[in-house]
């Protein structure tokens, strides 16, 4: 019979992403001694491993990297700073104060940690949950599989793709097919206007790739393999589109599978777990980082959110943080989507800088923050799109001692 290995911690976390190791560095550097990083790939870095191109690295290593060398910078700092890494071992579940149930090539493994860090990441919308009709044929895959396809296999999966979305992943699939000598017949977009800021926004058609706005793929066609994709053009007109393949890109949901199956609580706006100020979960023992909590940000992001999450899970097993009592709960108005953190602990201690929002539909007005009484803490004007963050600082806001909840509302 199998035993199944006992593993002790004092801080593990789950994904290698720039998130996790970027918290697992900071632990490190604070001294603390056994911090345990988690990966199910059989290589760590998370996702910027098979983003063959540049931008990456500037805010941490002063210089720009591409995806991959930025991967291995983050896990070699990683290594040095005395961080374990276990690859190919995917965690199945988490349990009460720090329980994890591990799957590895060898067999069980039941992992003991003082506090647990999330960042598992986040992933692309797949066709099934697009609710895209037509044909199945080969070739309609997401940014990463593209990426995975490119830059880990060396296989060109199609030549004249269609490619759906104008995030700024999107982007980084035109410049990976631009890379790969591929040549998308067209980009879509359902929005009147680009996801990405301009002027990245110009780059598709700069790379001589027509745009199309208020676009919606309707069906794709093809016997084996794609051959063409029906589309409803902004006048209502439709149009086909001779292509061998269809990329879809970003519409980012967290990797929250485990949060879903576990004691933690779920936010539905985010889909990720509830945190408040200081990435702290429902339950206090762990804490969660990264595109899990809102997809999606960049690499920059993630890792300088994870260092800061690192710093608070140290604080954390040193006594410093305050208890997770008495939270202010934060509620959002549509076309608000998300929000986090999405409930503050009442403390003068730094924790994350921000409030940070979503909306579901392009939006322009002014940002509030009420209490549930009427008094408004903070004001600002806006102009957002969905995919688009909107920042409040949380330094800017006086919570009277009495408010037990939070408006955010835009009117
Ligand atoms: C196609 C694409 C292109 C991009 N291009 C750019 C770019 O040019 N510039 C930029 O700044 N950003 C880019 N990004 C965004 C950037 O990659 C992410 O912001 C960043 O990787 C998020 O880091 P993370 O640590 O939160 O998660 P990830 O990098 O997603 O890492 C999560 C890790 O968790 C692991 N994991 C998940 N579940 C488990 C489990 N149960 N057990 C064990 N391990 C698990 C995963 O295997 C993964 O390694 C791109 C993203 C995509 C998808």
């Amino acid at each position: 019979m199998n035993s199944t290995e006992q593993l002790y911690a004092d801080v593990a976390i789950i994904g290698s992403g720039p998130a996790g190791l970027a918290a697992a560095i900071e632990l490190r550097r604070q001294g603390i001694e056994r911090v345990v990083v988690i990966e199910r790939e059989s290589t760590a870095g998370g996702i910027p491993r098979h983003c063959g191109h540049p931008p990456f690295g500037m805010r941490e290593y002063g210089r720009i990297l591409s995806g991959p060398a930025y991967a291995r910078r983050n896990v070699a700092t990683a290594l040095a700073a005395g961080v374990e890494i276990r690859l190919r071992h995917s965690v199945l579940s988490l349990a009460p104060h720090g329980q994890l149930r591990l799957a590895s090539p060898e067999g069980a493994v039941e992992l003991h940690a003082h506090r647990v860090l999330v960042a598992t990441g986040a992933r692309e919308t797949p066709r099934s949950a697009r609710l895209l009709s037509g044909d199945r044929p080969v070739g309609v895959i997401n940014t990463g599989a593209l990426q995975n396809y490119l830059y880990l296999q060396h296989l060109k999966p199609f030549e004249r793709p269609l490619i759906v979305g104008t995030e700024l992943v999107s982007l980084s699939a035109v410049l990976s097919c631009r890379r790969a000598g591929i040549r998308p017949v067209a980009m879509l977009e359902a929005n009147p206007r680009p996801t990405a800021r301009w002027p990245l926004a110009l780059f598709p058609r700069l790379c001589g790739v027509p745009m199309h706005f208020g676009a919606q793929l309707l069906e794709i066609h093809g016997t084996g393999r794609v051959e063409s994709a029906q589309v409803r053009l902004a006048d209502g007109q439709l149009k086909t589109f001779e292509c061998d393949g269809v990329l879809l890109t970003g519409q980012f949901t967290p990797e929250s599978s485990l949060i879903r199956n576990s004691h933690l609580q779920l936010d539905s706006g985010s889909g990720g777990p509830v945190v408040d100020q200081f990435g702290r979960c429902s339950d206090p023992s762990y804490f969660a980082a990264g595109n899990l909590l809102r997809p999606i940000e960049t690499a920059g992001w993630s890792y300088r959110e994870g260092r800061q999450i690192g710093r608070l899970v140290g604080a954390d097993l040193r006594g410093e943080l305050p208890p997770a009592l008495g939270h202010i709960h934060l509620d959002c108005n549509a076309p608000i989507k998300l929000c986090v953190p999405r409930q503050l602990v009442r403390s003068h201690m730094a924790g994350l800088e921000h409030i940070q929002l979503r909306v579901s539909q392009a939006v322009s007005g002014t940002l509030r923050v009420r209490t549930s009484n009427g008094q408004e803490l903070w004001s600002h004007q806006v102009s957002s799109l969905p995919e688009r963050r909107l920042l409040i600082p949380l330094k800017a806001l006086a919570i009277p001692l009495d408010a037990e909840r939070l408006d955010i509302s835009i009117d």
